[in-house]
């Protein structure tokens, strides 16, 4: 992203903070916040509708600061920068920087600020489920995610049925894929969508076996990642027709940035049928 827009230091007075004598008198606090967008259109032919306007901007910081109390500026930032993005779709990313120089702390100091930079990343996600009334758990758990304020639900895939993988003998299962815009980075979002899978109870007990609810990260931009928590492209996507089946709908021409073939390639080359067709 070439250009932004910078608004520095706007001087708001607010009662975040630890303390509730914080909370009570509040104090001053500046606020930054950059935002990534691309204006050329705008510059091109000086409309300010094809920006953000930044006087509008400022009001909606300075509410935002005035409406909420949060006890550390970490979360006043996180909140404020997951904010602007969700106020304005035109801006790709942001960094805020929260300033509290009247901070109660016994030392001598200029000022005490922390800052964030969120942005935009696309996520794909596949769905699965065996046990329990997995229609409906998969549609509460999508409304689940695209509720918090950190994901939304871009599109969804049909809900397929496939037969179980593994060996394991169990009911058939229930796959989709979903496209996710977040601003949630790799292992945050693994542990949100840990916690949607703990909210429907899934049993870990058995390996490759029933689950309520399976939540996996396909693909998270065109990051390759690959440690003992995370594997992202996912490992066994290439061999799970259940998987590529959903996702083709969504994301055929995805290129997996290690085996360098489409999700097209893929799917049309899976030797090992696991969904049902009829
Ligand atoms: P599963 O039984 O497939 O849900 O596996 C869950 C475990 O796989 C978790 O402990 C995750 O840390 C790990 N894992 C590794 N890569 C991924 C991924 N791409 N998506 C979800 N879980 C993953």
């Amino acid at each position: 992203m070439l250009d932004n827009i910078y608004i520095e230091d706007l001087k708001i007075f607010a009662r975040h903070g630890y303390f509730d004598f914080e909370k009570e008198n509040g104090q001053f606090f500046y606020v930054s916040a950059k935002l990534y967008l691309d204006f050329q259109k705008a510059g091109r032919t000086d409309n300010l509708d094809l920006t953000v306007d930044y006087s509008k901007a400022c009001e909606y910081i300075t509410k935002f600061m005035t409406d909420n109390i949060y006890d550390t500026i970490e979360a006043v930032s996180e909140k404020l920068a997951e904010s602007l993005l969700n106020k304005y779709p035109s801006v790709m990313e942001v960094e805020v920087r929260i300033s509290k120089p009247e901070a109660p702390v016994d030392a001598t100091f200029k000022n005490i600020s922390v800052t964030s930079r969120r942005k935009r990343h696309t996520a794909y996600i596949a769905l699965g489920s065996n046990e329990g009334d997995s229609l409906k758990i998969i549609e509460d758990a999508l409304k689940d995610i695209d509720q918090d304020s950190s994901c939304k639900l871009i599109k969804q895939s049909t809900i397929m049925r496939s037969t179980p993988y593994g060996g394991v003998e169990q009911n058939i299962f229930y796959n989709g894929a979903i496209v996710l815009e977040t601003y949630l980075e790799p292992y945050n979002l693994l542990e949100f969508l840990q916690t949607i899978e703990a909210k429907y109870k899934r049993k870990r007990d058995i390996h490759w076996g029933p689950r309520t609810l399976d939540l996996d990260i396909i693909f998270y931009d065109n990051e390759i990642i690959d440690d003992e928590k995370l594997t992202v492209p996912h490992p066994d996507m290439a061999k799970r027709d259940f998987v590529l089946e959903p996702l083709r709908e969504l994301a055929g021409y995805y290129r997996h940035p290690i085996l360098r073939k489409t999700v097209n390639e893929l799917a049309d080359a899976v030797g090992e049928k696991h969904i049902i067709r009829k």
